[in-house]
């Protein structure tokens, strides 16, 4: 072997062992690491900023913002509404929800110097990001929607129709009144469902009604009440 020929052997076998050279190679990798780490960290900062960017363009500066906000409405009583926590709060079974001011049953809030900061507080509150969660489950679910409202509207009239019964019986009108009640009622605008309107049903709901309390009253003597030492 001639002594050029071992030169440009050697020279080759020191390339190869450069590119093969574990420290050569992992210093690479990690520089390529790093690289993607920190454009990851530029992405996250940009999407930060974008985020509070479009936070700032929803943030009201003043009362006519608020109402012009693209889920604000205004009830007939001036009372100011958040139309997605109107809709939802109710179908949603958290303490936070009922912190809403912006309902309409609760009257809505009403359009004074507080409104814009209450608005913007709002906006960024649990109660109204729970209401937009429990609104989308309801458009993705439509039919399991409908019969858990429907389930509530029962539950509401049976309300409507246990309350009127325990008011007769309180102030001892005749059953026979039930069905001139439920009627009036009814013509009152107010939901009496499409079922156990009859005075025959209202004496079985009468004994519900005096069950329920004669176990109360058991329960009353019969336990021992902490608070007040009896
Ligand atoms: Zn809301």
């Amino acid at each position: 072997m001639g002594l050029e020929t071992a030169h440009a052997l050697l020279v080759q076998i020191r390339s190869i062992l450069q590119r093969f050279d574990g420290g050569g190679a992992l210093a690479s990798v990690d520089a390529r690491r790093d690289a993607a780490i920190s454009d990851i960290g530029l992405a996250h900062d940009i999407a930060a900023n974008k985020i509070a960017e479009l936070r700032g363009l929803l943030k009201a500066n003043s009362q006519l913002d608020v109402l012009n906000s693209e889920c604000a409405a205004v009830l007939r009583s001036g009372g100011v509404v958040c139309t997605h926590c109107t809709e939802n709060h109710d179908t949603i079974h958290d303490e936070r929800a009922k912190r809403t001011l912006f309902t309409a049953s609760n009257g809505g809030y009403p359009q004074n110097s507080r409104l814009v900061k209450a608005w913007n507080d709002h906006l960024v509150s649990a109660a109204h990001e729970a209401c937009i969660r429990a609104g989308e489950t309801t458009a993705a679910d439509p039919l399991g929607s409908f019969m858990s409202a429907e389930a509530k509207r029962q539950e509401n009239v049976m309300v409507v129709l246990f309350r009127l019964v325990a008011f007769m019986a309180k102030h001892k009108l005749s059953l026979r009144l039930y069905e001139e009640l439920v009627v009036l009622l009814q013509q009152s605008g107010v939901d009496v469902g499409d079922t156990d309107h009859s005075r025959i049903t209202a004496r079985e709901m009468n004994e519900v009604i005096a069950r329920h309390g004669r176990g109360q009253v058991k329960e009353f003597i019969s336990h021992r009440n902490k608070a007040r030492w009896l």
